[in-house]
């Protein structure tokens, strides 16, 4: 994968960690269905700090996710 400008820069909160690529697997509730998405971001190996990087393809599996329980709760 394609290093992000991010990785390997000094962290701009706590100023001593490194940032990292990384993917975290996180679980979104919409309208009480789990969907499990992938973001992908910049993790500081110090603190907690995170930095998320835009993923379309992501973001459009998320929108078509809600589309489809949204048609669920106006069908019944
Ligand atoms: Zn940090």
């Amino acid at each position: 994968m394609k290093k992000s400008k991010w990785h390997g820069k000094p962290c701009p909160v706590c100023e001593e960690g490194v940032l990292h690529d990384d993917i975290k697997l996180m679980t979104q509730g919409y309208k009480g269905h789990e969907y499990k998405s992938r973001m992908r971001g910049e993790f500081c190996d110090k603190c907690a700090e995170a930095v998320m990087v835009h993923d379309a393809v992501e973001e459009t599996a998320w929108l078509e996710f809600r589309n489809q329980v949204d048609q669920q709760v106006a069908g019944g």
